[in-house]
């Protein structure tokens, strides 16, 4: 730090524009102009002694005009205008001075300065030399009178410093101790608040307890900016006192600005809003997973999407209305409602396949038939009508056929024949359940406008399958019901019309789609529920059910390889012997597929898994010398070969066979265990026997959703009006049935003298009540005229009906038994239930070609054309009445 200097009575003076250096700063400054560059050379860099120079500011005066010499040369007051107007360097030419040829205005008081460090350099390539000087203000002084030596100024200066003395009794002063005190403490304010800032106030602190206080207030306040004006104000703060105030009035306010400057930040930070912040913990995300390689963030998923877009080979009109949607979509933010779905909807049309198609190859009737019929056993018209609707579509692949469908009870094979003609034309096969939809939206989507709305099945299943031509079942197409919501059927007509669903129209999905592409298959469980516009579409094909034999082939060939695949077993270590197969058929399902036989010999394989599976863990000796540790096998085991010698080898795995036979650990499954498995048997042939054991019973038989099914019908008497009651879930036509039935007996009654107890009336004084079991089954339909008849006879003759027989047919009230549908069900149910007889009207006998001979022949059927027919069949010994009318 400089001391206090003796000034000379002249220095050279370097003129400053429009800049002040104070006592006590450093200044780096580059000299290039001819006058400043000679000053420095004659005044410092020739000078063995670093010399003194005097800096002085200099006031660009563009207004100015005048030329003129010193004007105002003494300077007076502090408060006094302290310029001084001087014409500059008016013999030098040198153009690089031309702007000290203007008119300046000198101040009247300047620093002198010391050169703390100098360096020359010459230009290159004009040879101009040029200076680098540090100066170090010391300390003010006044300018006299303002003179030329050569290109550059000269002062005659007074100094401005107070003498020791001076000094001495300036620091007793009150005032000066105050403000001085005052200064201290606002510089130290600002000296901490920078060090927070900056953590760089170390040496400043140093500063303030080491500098004398009027050389600090200038240091200080040399080191902010300031504009020129408050540095001239400084330079002329030769008082003190007034330097003091002057010096912590600048500290403070550069204080104030920067609290200020800092609230402002505080402020703008904590206004940043969520959003905004949260973009901003996005972006930094985003950079932490860019330097990771992981991209999987919005931007990265949109522009996935976008290529996914790309490549979904959309028409061209479709594309447009994406690209629109897109456009949205990337405008919005993720967090913005709408976003979501406007994606999931644009990942909907990027998924769909517009053109992807399964590649369809020449289409082998040979090999579908031989799939087909590996696949089926039996039902060869069936498959015959197959192979027919194939060899049409290869010979005119855009034939607009009827759509096929499947009629028939659960578990016949609907579904799985379906699944055969994908194969057969290589094609992906999708299933759509249509069972209970009532709602047309669920067909054809709800609009976009509505919460959590989506596509149709339709649109769902193309997406899942992820092929424009598919085959597509639609399954349990009877099931779909209209209500308030509007009519799915009417929905299904435009999928199945040739003529429209080229551009199907989803609501959700909003442009059309075109379906002509897809194969059609349908399944129904009943035709009559089946809207007549939506039938006309179709070619119905039948599959009544099977017979017990059938079920058998099925269960060996097909069902039982695959249970036993799925539960990880061969043959090898179970085998289920036919007569345990037609044992689960007769005794625990009874049905007209073959889902739940399916489901028995399942649950089968499971129980075989648990013993092969715990075997192999605690006994995992060589395979010859394992022995089971299931007690329920140690009897068998000990019976020998001879019952192994009922399996049916299995397909390809023929030749397994004869090591299979050796093999002790194969567990062939016995009633015992099959009991165990599957529990007590649930169905026996004495059923209807037990049923019908006493008067009033009959045994009739219904065609149901599941197939032809056997119905008891039951009617008492008691004491009453004379009234019918009917229970048992029955619709109009049953009632009325009813009705007519007991018409027909009471006429006959008094015809023939039937009566309880010789009554002339049968009815009088006594209530009718007929119920058919199982009573929480809707039953409807005509055909149990017959049956209902028969009940009452029984009922009033008191004669118990044949347990071995059943019948069916609807009865007009003259006594014609009328033909009835579903004949085949009906005798394969009365076969299920091991009844021997079976009464059918007269007109049904065309129907009998249809029933397997194997079945018929297990059966007597009895052709009836009238009511007295049905019942001299019905009895044990002929009709009851004949026996009364020959008493
Ligand atoms: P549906 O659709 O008629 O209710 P599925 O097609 O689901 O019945 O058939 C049920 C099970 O029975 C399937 O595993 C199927 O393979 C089998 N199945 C039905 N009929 C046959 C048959 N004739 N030959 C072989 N397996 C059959």
């Amino acid at each position: 730090m400089a001391d206090t200097v003796e000034l000379p009575s002249r220095l050279a003076i370097l003129p400053f524009r429009n800049k002040v250096l104070l006592p006590g700063a450093i200044i780096r400054i580059r000299c290039t102009s001819h006058s400043s560059v000679t000053l420095v050379e004659q005044e410092l860099w020739q000078k063995e002694e670093k010399g003194l120079i005097g800096i002085l500011p200099v006031r660009d005066d563009a207004e100015g005009s005048s030329i003129g010499t010193m004007i105002n040369p003494g300077g007076g007051s502090d408060s006094g205008e302290r310029s001084l107007k001087f014409l500059v360097g008016t013999t030098d030419a040198q153009k690089s001075d031309a702007k000290d040829q203007q008119e300046v205005h000198w101040h009247s008081r300047g620093v002198a300065a010391r050169a703390l460090h100098l360096s020359r350099g010459v230009e290159k390539p004009s040879g101009r030399v040029t200076y680098v000087v540090v100066l170090e203000g010391l300390s003010r002084f006044n300018v006299q009178e303002l003179g030329k030596r050569g290109p550059y100024s000269v002062a005659r200066i007074t100094s401005l410093e107070m003498t020791k003395g001076e000094l001495e009794q300036v620091e007793h002063d009150p005032d000066f101790v105050a403000l001085s005190r005052q200064f201290k403490t606002t510089a130290m304010e600002l000296v901490s608040v920078l060090e927070q800032k900056q953590k760089t106030g170390g040496r400043t602190k140093v500063l303030l307890e080491t500098v004398p206080i009027h050389k600090l207030a200038d240091i200080f306040v040399a080191s902010f900016e300031m504009s020129f004006e408050e540095q001239l104000s400084m330079l002329d703060s030769v008082d003190l006192k007034v330097r003091l105030s002057k010096a912590t009035e600048l500290v403070d306010r550069h204080l104030q600005s920067i609290r200020v400057a800092e609230k402002i930040t505080q402020k703008v930070e904590g206004q940043l809003s969520k959003s905004q912040k949260e973009y901003l913990l996005r972006q930094q995300m985003r950079a932490i997973k860019e330097e990771l390689g992981d991209n999987d963030d919005d931007e990265d998923d949109v522009a996935a999407l976008e290529r996914k877009m790309q490549a979904a080979g959309m028409p061209s009109n479709i594309w447009k209305h994406a690209q629109r949607e897109l456009r949205r979509l990337k405008k919005m933010q993720p967090q913005q409602p709408g976003y979501n779905s406007s994606r999931v909807y644009l990942e909907l049309l990027a998924d769909l396949p517009w053109e992807k198609a399964s590649e369809e190859h020449e289409l082998d009737l040979k090999a579908a038939k031989e799939r087909l019929d590996s696949d089926h056993y039996g039902l060869a018209k069936v498959k015959q009508r197959i192979i027919e609707y194939l060899a049409v579509r290869k010979l005119k692949p855009d034939a607009r056929g009827p759509v096929l469908c499947f009629v028939g009870p659960p578990g016949v094979g609907k579904t799985s024949l379906a699944s055969s003609i994908a194969a057969a034309l290589g094609r992906k096969f999708v299933r759509l359940s249509l069972g209970g939809v009532k709602d047309e939206a669920d067909i054809r989507g709800h609009r976009r406008t509505y919460i959590g709305s989506m596509p149709g099945r339709l649109i769902d299943g193309l997406k899942r399958v992820g092929v424009c031509n598919p085959v597509m079942l639609l399954d349990e197409i009877d099931k779909t019901g209209s209500d308030v919501r509007g009519d799915p059927a009417s929905a299904l007509l435009e999928v199945l019309d040739p003529e429209q669903n080229k551009s199907f129209n989803d609501h959700y999905l909003n442009v059309p789609y075109d379906l002509s592409k897809v194969v059609f298959v349908a399944t129904a469980n009943r035709v009559q529920p089946i809207p007549p516009p939506l039938l006309d579409r179709m070619e119905l094909i039948e599959l009544p059910g099977y017979t017990q034999e059938e079920k058998l082939k099925i269960a060996m060939r097909h069902l039982i390889p695959r249970v036993l695949d799925q539960h990880g077993l061969t043959s090898e270590f179970l085998k289920i012997p036919e007569a345990m197969v037609k044992n689960i058929i007769q005794r625990y399902t009874r049905e007209a597929g073959v889902r739940s036989l399916e489901r028995n010999l399942a649950a089968v394989a499971r129980a075989a898994a648990v013993m092969v599976a715990e075997h192999e863990q605690t006994l995992p000796v060589s395979k010859d010398v394992q022995k089971l540790a299931s007690p329920l096998l140690n009897g068998r085991m000990a019976e020998g070969g001879e019952v192994e010698m009922e399996v049916i080898p299995m397909g390809e795995n023929d030749h397994e066979i004869g090591s299979t036979f050796q093999s002790p650990s194969t567990l062939v499954v016995d009633e015992t265990m099959l009991e165990k498995i599957l529990g007590p048997p649930r169905f026996d042939d004495s059923e209807a026997a037990d049923r019908v054991a006493s008067a009033g019973v009959s045994v009739g038989l219904v065609w149901t959703t599941f197939g032809g099914e056997v119905q008891f019908v039951e009617a008492t008497s008691m004491v009453g009006k004379g009234e019918l009651h009917l229970t048992g879930q029955l619709g109009d036509v049953i009632k009325e049935s009813a009705q007519l039935a007991l018409t027909w007996v009471r006429a006959r009654a008094s015809d023939f003298k039937l009566a309880l107890a010789g009554d002339m009336n049968v009815l009088d004084g006594r209530d009718i009540h007929i119920h058919f079991p199982a009573g929480a089954v809707p039953k409807d339909g005509p055909s149990a005229g017959v049956t209902l008849v028969t009940a009452l006879v029984s009922l009033f003759s008191q004669k118990r009906v044949r347990a071995d027989t059943a019948m069916t047919g609807e009865m007009t009230l003259r006594g014609l038994v009328l033909p009835v549908g579903g004949i085949k069900d009906k005798i394969l149910a009365a076969h299920r239930y091991g009844i021997k007889r079976v009464i059918l009207p007269q007109r049904n006998s065309k129907d009998l070609v249809e029933v397997p001979a194997a079945v018929l022949s297990s059966l007597e059927v009895i052709l009836a054309k009238r009511m007295e027919d049905v019942l001299e069949n019905a009895f044990e010994g002929g009709c009851p009445w004949r026996n009364h009318s020959k008493l």
